[in-house]
């Protein structure tokens, strides 16, 4: 995975099961305890559950803040 993000949400019981959205962070050399969104809202890295790809709801901020993925440009 080459990804510059990956994404996670909290665990069940971190926040309310309304807000467990899935949130993107930047991907950076090893993992911080503290982690921040591109929305803005951090948690701690035991806090989160790490996700292959999008499940649940996503956080629509975080998902703005994404520059468009380029799997669909194909530059020849
Ligand atoms: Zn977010």
């Amino acid at each position: 995975m080459n990804s510059a993000y990956y994404l996670g949400r909290p665990l069940p019981g971190v926040v309310g099961e309304t807000r467990r959205m899935c949130h993107v962070f930047p991907a950076q050399t090893g993992i911080p305890t503290r982690l921040v969104a591109l929305c803005g809202v951090s948690f701690n890295r035991e806090q989160l559950e790490l996700l292959e790809g999008p499940r649940g709801m996503p956080c629509e901020p975080c998902l703005r803040s994404v520059p468009r993925p380029q799997l669909e440009v194909q530059q020849t």
